[in-house]
């Protein structure tokens, strides 16, 4: 049995394609039989209307409900209100009573590892769980690394990306250091590529040539497309929305690439442990 891998997807700039990323890298990973629990933390909630619930304001359960019971140390039953989605990914939904967490965060006994003690009974019946993160450094954010073994960071192909990198790379330092020493970085993950253009390429050869030998930069690149934007106003994914286009493609071969990567690693790390 392979083990339940926690994944948040950061970056603490807007649009750079987390939540889209979060819901097609999901799915894809439910089409290769894998157990998926995609975690909406961003207040916005797009995740989860992108996923077709465009009424979250009326959920009786969502992150924050569960999260309070938490930190009011109120009993609560670990999965009631998730919801299925039928292309086959569970969702723990998310409406705007969100923001407010930031602030009771602050003050909690376990103002850092809140989620992670909520997602730790749920890992039992996941192989992976997708946390879409907000565009913050913030306390959620910090909550989404606490719980995670590993991050994947969308980065804009035609945004010069180091000032940006370097503040989230120091927060995952810090994370690293003070409250989760195991968090890895799966990788970089480039998206809103248009790759007619020079800017795309020059910022593809510069992120590859000098970050590359540092962090894994994933070979594939998410294309830009009109029809991405529409399967999320469709709550679709873009397998179901546009199944022959570039970015279902993209999307599909991106997920090859994190099976390969994560599942390897813990297939070795199991076997250097039973030998
Ligand atoms: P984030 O969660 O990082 O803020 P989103 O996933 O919401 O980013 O994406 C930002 C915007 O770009 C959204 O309107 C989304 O529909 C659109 N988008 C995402 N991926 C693509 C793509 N490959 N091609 C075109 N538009 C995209
Ligand atoms: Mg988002």
């Amino acid at each position: 049995m392979i083990k339940c891998k926690v994944i948040a997807l950061a970056n603490q700039k807007g649009g750079t394609a987390k939540t889209t990323t979060t819901l097609n890298l999901g799915i894809g990973l439910a089409h290769q039989g894998r157990k998926v629990l995609l975690v909406d933390a961003d207040p916005q909630g797009d995740l989860t209307t992108a996923l077709g619930w465009t009424d979250a304001d009326n959920l009786p359960i969502t992150l924050d409900t569960q999260m309070k019971k938490i930190l009011q140390d109120e009993p609560f039953v670990y999965n009631e209100g998730i919801l299925h989605h039928k292309e086959g990914v569970d969702i723990i939904p998310t409406n705007i009573e969100l923001s407010g967490m930031e602030m009771s965060l602050v003050n909690a006994m376990s103002r850092e590892q809140t989620l992670k003690l909520y997602l730790s009974d749920l890992k039992k019946d996941y192989d992976y769980i997708l946390i879409d993160c907000m565009p913050s450094l913030g306390m959620l954010t910090i909550n989404a690394l606490a719980a995670a073994d590993s991050v994947i960071v969308p980065v804009q192909a035609h945004y010069l990306p180091l000032k940006g990198m370097t503040q989230l790379m120091k927060t995952i330092g810090k994370v690293q250091r003070q409250l989760n020493p195991n968090l890895k970085i799966d990788g970089v993950l480039l998206t809103l590529a248009d790759m007619r253009t020079k800017l795309a390429r020059t910022t593809e050869d510069s992120l590859r040539e000098n970050y590359g030998k540092h962090i894994r930069i994933f070979k594939t690149v998410i294309p830009v497309a009109i029809t991405a934007a529409e399967s999320s106003a469709a709550g679709q994914s873009i397998y179901e929305y546009d199944k022959n286009g570039t970015v279902a493609k993209a999307y599909a071969e991106f997920t090859r690439e994190v099976i390969h990567c994560g599942e390897k690693q813990r297939n070795k790390h199991e076997s250097s442990f039973s030998r």
